[in-house]
């Protein structure tokens, strides 16, 4: 059965290292995947998902200690399997070799994609089903096989992953490792053809030391701090909605979240008043409300509760959004409500780490510059949003910040179009996936050039040179 490390079973190098093998030759031995045989598979990933849906969310849920089930239904388990129709929709047209002109007449030239191999996936707790499955439907598509090693803090989730993964897929197409930092570092010292890593920046370095042992190439997929600039022109109310609809799904534990607001300094007090109601309305309750997600463990609550008393302690104003004032203090629930923090200083944790929880830092900004120049001077974020109707703040947000991705007028919606390229730049990521994109990025970009019967363009190389050669050089030195 394709499951390393089952009920808690130390799994070992040995180990991983030999299915990996195993699936290795089983790749050489089969040779490239048809379509058909791609398609397949991506239709039992589909299958496993719908047929799963409820016990996966359960297990989500179970797992977080509350976790909205209609967030997992939607953006993990929904937005896979739409991510799987899409791959299937268009795999037929990325599979086509591309041609290309060449200089040199009567040769054809073109690209063939052929597959990598074997990929290794790292996944991380906080989307435990698209993480795991987003990669998955690239890797499928472009022909390969895949070990996941999801994450150790969804126990529950990574159980259920690798039971129906098994039961749905061989163990030479998918096996799955699980465990936690321990068996992360082996999995990832492992020579993969690819390896693909969804976690922490800092997780990442790791990853990327590891994977140099062995030249193997890698996609990571970091974190970061995404910056919110609120323009003048900015519609407050519907800006003060939409960030607030992604900063409390699955309370703010996600990688796109905005993760602090640049406002003018004149909308400050604007931007807390509509926030205050902006949460009344979606969450009028928060401790038995199972659509308020818990923190992910006590670790996870304790990092957040200290971003809390660092920020207190350095000067500044911490805003909880808890409408009916319920007491949260239960660890055991770990909620902490939607809390806005003002009169923030550039010391304070909650403006150097990233948050990933329900705590929204507000800086206000009295010229436009001031809000880039801020934005600059952390490490390149995974997207930067931006609201406002000012076509000239909007090109100085995308030619004067790098970010993976910009999002106008909206926070995080690009996540969804399978066409984009999904990655971040920096220290927020290498390398993107998604859509074609994911077909591309595992999948090896071969250039085959078929010579002319006359062979024309080897001619100017084959020596003795002489007229031929001389004026093929004259002709490449022209200006
Ligand atoms: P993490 O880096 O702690 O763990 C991710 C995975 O790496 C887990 O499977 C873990 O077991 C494994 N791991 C831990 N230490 C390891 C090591 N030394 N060697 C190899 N593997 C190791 O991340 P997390 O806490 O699970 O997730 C939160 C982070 O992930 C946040 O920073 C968030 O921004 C980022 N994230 C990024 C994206 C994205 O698409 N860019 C998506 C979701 C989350």
């Amino acid at each position: 059965m394709g499951i390393l490390g089952k009920d808690n079973e130390a799994v070992s190098a040995q180990q991983i290292g030999h299915a990996l093998q195993q699936m290795k030759k089983a790749h050489l031995d089969e040779g490239p995947p048809s379509l058909e045989k791609r398609l397949d598979r991506l239709d039992r990933a589909i299958t496993l998902l719908v047929e799963n849906s409820s016990a996966l969310a359960q297990a989500v849920s179970d797992d977080f200690g509350n976790r909205s089930i209609e967030q997992t239904l939607l953006a993990d388990v929904g937005s896979s399997i739409a991510t799987l129709k899409h791959t299937k929709a268009h795999l037929a047209q990325w599979m086509q070799a591309q041609s290309f002109d060449s200089p040199f007449p009567g040769t054809t030239t073109r690209v063939h994609y052929q597959p990598l191999g074997v990929v290794g996936v790292v996944s991380p707790w906080n989307f435990p089903i698209i993480l795991a499955f987003g990669p998955l439907a690239g890797i499928i598509a472009a022909g390969n096989r895949a070990m996941l090693k999801p994450s150790e803090l969804t126990p529950r989730t990574s159980a259920l992953l690798a039971e129906l993964i098994a039961q749905h897929f061989d163990e030479r197409e998918i096996t799955v490792v699980l465990g936690g930092k321990d068996t992360g570092t082996l999995f990832s010292a492992q020579p993969f053809d690819h390896l693909i890593f969804t976690g922490s920046t800092s997780v990442g370095k790791h990853i990327m030391r590891a994977a140099a042992q062995n030249l193997v190439p890698v996609t990571l997929e970091l974190g970061g701090k995404s910056p919110v600039i609120i323009s003048r022109s900015a519609p407050l109310q519907t800006a003060v909605q939409r960030i607030l609809t992604v900063k409390t799904f699955s309370a703010g534990q996600i990688c796109l979240s905005p993760d602090y607001v640049l406002v003018p300094e004149d909308a400050l007090e604007a931007f807390v008043a509509l926030a205050k109601s902006a949460i009344a309305q979606m969450y009028p309750s928060l401790k038995d409300n199972q659509q308020y997600t818990s923190i992910i463990n006590p670790a996870n609550f304790e990092r957040l509760q200290s971003y809390l008393s660092d920020a207190r302690a350095k000067g500044a104003k911490v805003i909880e959004i808890n409408p009916l004032n319920e007491d949260l203090s239960d660890s055991q629930l770990r909620k902490i409500a939607p809390t806005l923090v003002v009169d923030v200083t550039d010391d304070m944790l909650v403006l150097q780490e990233e948050i990933f929880g329900p705590i929204l830092p507000i800086k206000t900004y009295s010229t436009f510059s001031e809000a880039i120049d801020f934005v600059n001077q952390l490490p390149r974020p995974l997207a930067a949003y931006y609201f406002g109707e000012n076509p000239k703040e909007h090109q100085q947000v995308l030619e004067r910040t790098t970010s993976g991705a910009v999002v106008i007028n909206d926070v995080m919606t690009h996540v969804f179009v399978d066409d984009l390229p999904f990655g971040g730049v920096g220290y927020s990521g290498i390398g993107a996936y998604h859509g074609a994109q994911g077909f591309k990025t595992f999948s090896h970009a071969k250039s085959v050039l078929v010579q002319s019967a006359g062979g024309e363009s080897n001619l100017p190389m084959r020596a003795p040179y002489g007229e031929l050669t001389n004026a093929v050089i004259d002709s490449l030195l022209q200006s």
